[in-house]
């Protein structure tokens, strides 16, 4: 198979966001008079009240509003240790998150060796994404990278619908003009990524940096697992 277009996912895919959360967690914990030892606790909660609002969020409203919902479950995730605080106090702190995501996510440099790579061999590119389309463009601009990339979808702007829905893969086939069979989608995220590739056909990568994802099952089992992007470039080789 010839492939004539990749499209990524952003965060964890390109970006390190690695101790980031961790950054804003403990800001948050030192400004309400609270013990840095909760940072792993509170982060945890924070990230399962995230992802069990967003889409309890999504069905109920059909719209992903990460404001909302990063401001709602800290709000939740800080009541399990006793703290209440308003929307209003946890929206100061979604906007300094946001500041240090834009300031400290980075690509990982295999991820900036694929892309070289990529263009090099004549290989489209796009991003698809379920974060904050502002955001990846300041970190895209930032490193430099951002000519690379044909169009950024992120669907918690733009579309009432988030990825694995497959609305957002055939949009992103359609914007491409190309067919899923000369696709690959990567990704980190077994259900968002990997779920929603392989339900539209396209040769779907999971990147799993860290050995987190052993147990894949059904739809979420990928064509190519890979612990970094030097072995993403064998796939292109003819
Ligand atoms: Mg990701």
């Amino acid at each position: 198979m010839t492939f004539e277009a990749v499209i990524f996912d952003a965060d964890e895919t390109i970006f390190n966001n690695q101790g980031i959360h961790e950054i804003v967690t403990k800001r948050v914990l030192a400004s309400l008079g609270l013990s840095e030892d909760l940072v792993d606790q509170v982060h945890s909660k924070w990230d399962e009240f995230y992802f069990s609002e967003q889409s309890r969020i999504v069905e109920e409203v059909g719209f992903c509003i990460d404001r909302e919902n990063a401001g709602r479950s800290l709000v939740l995730a800080l009541k399990e240790f006793g703290k209440d605080i308003s929307i209003e106090e946890a929206d100061n702190y979604w906007e300094y998150m946001r500041q240090e995501y834009s300031k400290r996510s980075k690509p990982y440099l295999d991820a900036i060796s694929l892309i070289n790579y990529l263009e090099k061999k004549g290989i489209r590119m796009a991003i698809v994404s379920n974060g904050d389309i502002e955001i990846i463009h300041k970190r895209l601009n930032n490193a430099g990278i951002e000519h690379h990339f044909e169009f950024v979808i992120a669907p918690c702007n733009e579309f009432p619908i988030t990825k694995p829905d497959m609305k957002i893969f055939h949009e992103s086939l359609s914007k491409l003009k190309i067919t899923a069979e000369k696709t690959v989608f990567v990704g980190d995220n077994p259900r968002s990524d990997v779920m929603g590739a392989n339900r539209v056909g396209m040769f779907s990568v999971l990147i799993d940096r860290y050995g987190v994802n052993s147990e894949l099952e059904g739809l979420q089992v990928p064509n190519l697992k890979i612990s970094s992007f030097e072995e993403m470039k064998s796939i292109f080789e003819k």
